[in-house]
């Protein structure tokens, strides 16, 4: 969609810090963190929430669970949350889908 922020992250038309990406997935750094570990996982097609892509696409929506999770064994120590915030009311700000990935523990600081 040409004027959401995120497909533009997809395009490579406004920066990110990419930190990984897989067949149906991209990740990249939040550009506000809100905890020690924050990064979004998004769907590399556009979808405007989570429940959307869950129905058009499940295989893409495992597969950004699979990185998601994947990107937490390697960045934190096993604590971490995936959240997806779906609607204005409870706190979605870009209508692309996406995981937040966020953990109080990076995996240098110790665990498992
Ligand atoms: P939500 O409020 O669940 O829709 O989450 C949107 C998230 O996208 C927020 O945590 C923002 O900090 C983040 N965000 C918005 N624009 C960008 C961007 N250009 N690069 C990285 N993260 C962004
Ligand atoms: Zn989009």
């Amino acid at each position: 969609m040409s004027d959401c922020v995120f497909c533009k992250i997809i395009e490579g038309e406004i920066p990110a810090t990419i930190i990984d990406s897989s067949e149906h997935s991209l990740a990249f750094a939040d550009i506000s963190p809100r905890q020690p570990v924050h990064i979004l996982v998004i769907p590399k097609t556009h979808h405007s929430n989570i429940s959307e892509l869950a129905f058009a696409n499940p295989e893409a929506l495992v597969d950004l669970v699979q990185l998601g999770s994947r990107i937490a064994s390697e960045r934190t120590n096993g604590a971490f949350r995936l959240t997806f915030n779906t609607g204005a009311e409870a706190g979605q700000t870009v209508f692309h889908a996406h995981a937040h990935l966020t953990a109080r523990t990076p995996k240098e600081l110790g665990g498992n």
